[in-house]
């Protein structure tokens, strides 16, 4: 031993016995009698030495137990050589506490004696109601919370899905007998598949700290319900693969229905349900784009209904908006799928033709004209009304290439139809730039 180290003697020994966080007490293993304690072993008990010693160990539990047991205690406290106790202790004002006694026998000088040190455990009993009631919260969340868990074992592809899952796909709870990840995958959505998979897939190979997709998933019924689906991968190995994931996802059904029809509304005009000016507007502008990057020309067509006023004068306007829905309706079934219609306002309308030259354009706009002239509408009064309507042509690139110059031309052209007699159609002219 080194001689620097200071001599450890008796003293230090007894300051040790008292410094100690548990409680000690030295016990006769004949009469249950405590014959020694450290300065814990009387604070717990709010009791002074005196007080102490001399009691029998039996008379600090809560449920003291007779004299006539301890002769059995201590055989098996011997036989062992040790005991572990978990009960409470009793303090002298009556208040009680929980308690883990660990109590252990030696023999010193011939004489036996038990070494009991009580650690007051209420912090960690604390902890252990509230971990009941995490369970209490994860019951709940497993069974009564909106969204459904899944709890994904990489290993086997494993799946566990609580019961919420299945009810908000329409399952019994049993229906689905051991779960794998190709029941999910099976009924995530064809057009999202690979949208969510590429999600999932980033995130397993930690390149977003969280999963998060929302989705179409197939239920019972075969109808498709909106997900939001969000999940953590909480358990990788050494290599830092992915061995355990779990997630919720929730039902977004009823939101996702209702945002849809509110972007519906906010692109669309309230009378005809085409596109608006302000929508029309944002595609107009990627048409453009896609024909000058692509050099294809493309042809604007401004449509405007003669002679309305005297609709709205004769028949009303309720009847008015009756014929420009017709017209909204109408002109989609003449022209191409890739042709774009949308209200410009009051009783006018913007076609464009992308991929079109300026001759094609005229013929089917004739065309157009006059199919429509020949389709009348109902009013109110079951009156069969026919209209006819003017339009005027600009073109990209022939008249320029953006929205305002086209716009110009073509409502010049128009103007130029109204002037030769209505129900008819003009090209713009080109002005010299
Ligand atoms: P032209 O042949 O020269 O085009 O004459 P028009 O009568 O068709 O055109 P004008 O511009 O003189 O009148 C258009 C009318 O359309 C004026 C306006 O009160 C009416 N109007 C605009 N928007 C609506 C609408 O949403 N519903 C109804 N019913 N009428 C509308
Ligand atoms: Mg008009
Ligand atoms: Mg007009």
């Amino acid at each position: 031993m080194p001689s620097d180290l200071p001599v450890i003697d008796m003293p230090f020994f007894h300051s040790l016995f008292d410094h100690v966080s548990d409680a000690i007490y030295i016990i006769d293993p004949f009469t249950s009698h405590i014959i020694e304690a450290n300065t814990q072993g009387w604070n717990s008990l709010g009791m002074t030495r005196s007080e102490l010693l001399n009691q029998s160990v039996l008379s600090l539990n809560k449920d003291v137990i007779g004299i006539s047991q301890w002769a059995e205690i201590s055989e098996a406290i011997k036989e062992a050589g040790n005991f572990i106790f978990v009960g409470r202790h009793k303090r002298k004002d009556g208040s009680d506490y929980p308690v883990e006694v660990r109590t252990n026998y030696f023999i010193h000088n011939d004489v036996p004696y038990f070494v009991s040190i009580a650690r007051d455990i209420t912090l960690r009993a604390q902890h252990e109601d509230d971990f009941h009631n995490d369970d209490t919260i994860r019951a709940f969340a497993l069974n009564e919370a909106s969204d459904g868990l899944w709890d994904w074992d990489l290993s086997d592809d494993s799946l566990f899905l609580s019961p919420q899952w299945y009810r908000m796909m329409g399952y019994g709870p049993h229906e689905i007998g051991n779960p794998t990840l190709e029941t999910w995958s099976s009924a995530v959505h064809p057009d999202d598949f690979s949208r969510v998979t590429e999600m999932l897939q980033e995130h397993l190979l930690s390149k977003s700290s969280r999963y998060e997709a929302k989705y179409r998933l197939k239920n019972r019924n075969g109808d498709f319900i909106w997900v939001h689906d969000r999940g953590l991968v909480v358990k990788r190995d050494n290599d830092h693969q992915p061995l355990r994931m779990i997630g919720l996802v929730l039902d977004i059904t009823q939101s996702q229905l209702l945002t849809e029809k509110l972007f519906h509304r906010s692109q669309r005009d309230d009378l005809t349900d085409l596109y608006n000016r302000k929508t029309g507007y944002e595609l107009f502008g990627q048409y453009l784009n896609v024909s000058l990057q692509q050099g294809q020309p493309m042809q604007v067509i401004m449509l405007d209904i003669d002679n309305f006023k005297s609709i709205n004068d004769k028949y009303g306007h309720q009847n008015g908006d009756k014929a420009i829905q017709h017209v909204a309706n109408t002109v989609p079934k003449l022209i191409r799928k890739t042709d774009l219609l949308f209200r410009w306002g009051g009783e006018e309308f913007l076609l464009l033709f992308p991929d079109t030259a300026q001759n094609t354009a005229f013929e089917l706009t004739k065309r157009l004209l006059i199919k429509l002239s020949k389709i009348p509408f109902l009013t109110d009064d079951k009156n069969e009304v026919f209209m006819t309507a003017s339009a005027g042509i600009s073109g990209c690139p022939n008249h320029g290439c953006s929205i305002s110059e086209l716009v110009k031309s073509a409502d010049a052209a128009m103007f130029q139809a109204k002037a030769q007699g209505k129900d008819n159609v003009c090209i713009a002219e080109i002005f010299q730039r």
